[in-house]
């Protein structure tokens, strides 16, 4: 997945300020922020939204979810934040690199926009 944008972060072809990687799962700061806390977990396998067959894979996104547990807590985010992927065109999904924000240190509004 060469034209990739999230698929070269990983590769280290394009600059990110990456706040952990494993062999599965890279965050990195969202570089247009919603919230003061503003990050982006996505797997190290293109897979390119929610709905995408390999994204059927559990193992990857418990682990996905255990590296959002974990950076919740070393962000400061205990008074609540929000995790969101976005999947497809109606949801506004604008890179096709399956990715969950996470969104915290401010309060959030719902319904969302
Ligand atoms: P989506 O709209 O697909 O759910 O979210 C894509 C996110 O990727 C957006 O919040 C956008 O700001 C972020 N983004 C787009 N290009 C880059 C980039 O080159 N670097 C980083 N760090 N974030 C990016
Ligand atoms: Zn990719």
């Amino acid at each position: 997945m060469e034209q990739c944008l999230f698929c070269r972060i990983v590769a280290g072809e394009i600059p990110a300020e990456i706040v952990h990687r494993d062999e599965n799962v890279v965050v990195f700061r969202d570089i247009n922020p919603q919230a003061p806390v503003h990050l982006l977990a996505i797997p190290t396998k293109h897979i390119a939204r929610l709905t995408q067959p390999e994204a059927a894979d559990g193992a990857m996104l418990s682990q996905i979810f255990s590296v959002i547990q974990k950076m919740a807590t070393i962000e400061g985010l205990d008074e609540g934040f929000r995790v969101v992927t976005n999947c497809g065109d109606n949801a506004g999904q604008t890179v096709h690199h399956l990715h969950f924000h996470i969104l915290g240190k401010r309060c959030l509004s719902w319904p969302p926009g």
